[in-house]
């Protein structure tokens, strides 16, 4: 595989604190690598907190690591500069949660479609690209297109507001999209069309995708016949082919994430075991555990695991950090 944009032992440190309380360090996102090619799409899950915003936002360069390197076709993007660095921000675009925040409220939806495409020279003039804007509104299946650019956000509904963010994304022709629990905040009748809309714009043009979800059934969904990776504490925890990793958990954590996903039959559900964890407690980022981050809830700890941290080893064709293996 050819990498696109890779994280090589990549860490997040945030200060907080300082003015009147002792400074905390939190350790967000700790020694990760992950990789992805070019028309892949890989689905990144876990709780909220574990550092999956973060990680996606160091993909990006929107914040910078504290230590490792992100690489975007091989180089290390806190090096690029001028021309190199402006083709990276065109290619690295963003789906982010909030579509109410996506869109500035005192402008017309047009106002925030057609600056990126003048920037990058995607449009020659205004006046292609309110064309080219009203035909990425059709792409999204927003119409009357005309009648949507004229429109300001507070017209317009949330899956129309993240149906314009999607566009506004794609209408750069990025090569890498995160999107970032792009879907949370839509009503839940509309998740599948956004979904489907993100899947098409995925097969039309190839681009690759780290999807962040905490929820595992839309993570299947999005990412069913691609991979998964499961993250916790600011580790990934297992990566894998989707199907198998949710058929076939191996790590005690996604284990657990697998056995809390709802069941719609209510019969069902009450019949079925709690997750069997030793703590529902998520330990503090600030005070993370030694050894093994997941040894104070796990069911199937053991002495090493309070001593050392595991690493991510190849495992039934897939990776997975846990003394277990
Ligand atoms: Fe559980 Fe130990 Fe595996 Fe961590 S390394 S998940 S504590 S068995």
């Amino acid at each position: 595989m050819v990498s696109l944009i890779a994280t090589d032992r990549v860490t997040k440190i945030f200060e907080v604190g300082g003015m009147f309380t002792a400074k905390k360090y939190i350790k967000a996102v700790d020694n990760v690598s992950l990789e992805l090619g070019e028309n892949e799409i890989l689905c990144l899950v876990g709780e909220s907190g574990c550092g999956k915003s973060t990680l996606g936002r160091l993909m990006l360069d929107l914040i910078r690591p504290s230590s490792g390197r992100v690489l975007y076709e091989g180089k290390n993007i806190c090096s690029l500069k001028g021309k190199e660095y402006k083709e990276f921000r065109r290619n690295a675009q963003l789906i982010p949660q909030d579509p109410y925040t996506t869109l500035n409220p005192m402008k017309k939806v047009v106002s925030s479609l057609i600056p990126p495409l003048l920037h990058y020279k995607i449009a020659r003039n205004r006046r292609e690209a309110r064309k080219m804007a009203a035909e990425l509104l059709t792409m999204v299946g927003l119409s009357p297109p005309e009648d949507i650019l004229e429109r300001f956000p507070c017209r317009l509904s949330g899956g129309q507001l993240q149906r314009i963010a999607i566009a506004r994304a794609i209408s750069v022709q990025p090569k890498f999209i995160v999107a970032d629990e792009a879907v949370s905040m839509i009503d839940a009748s509309l998740r599948v069309g956004i979904l489907n809309l993100m899947l098409d714009i995925q097969r039309k043009f190839k681009t690759t995708f780290l999807f962040i979800t905490h929820d595992l059934a839309i993570a299947r969904y999005f990412a069913r016949d691609r991979k998964i990776a499961v993250m916790y504490l600011g580790n990934i925890v297992e990566i894998g082919r989707t199907e198998e990793v949710i058929q076939n958990p191996l790590h005690p954590y996604t284990k657990v994430l697998v056995e809390a996903v709802p069941i719609p039959d209510p019969k069902l559900a009450r019949e079925r075991p709690l997750p069997k964890l030793k703590s529902l407690e998520i330990p503090s980022l600030v005070n993370p555990p030694p050894g093994c981050k997941f040894h104070t809830r796990c069911p199937l700890a053991e002495k090493i695991c309070k001593e050392k941290d595991p690493e991510l080893r190849l495992v039934k064709g897939r990776l997975v950090a846990c003394h277990l293996y």
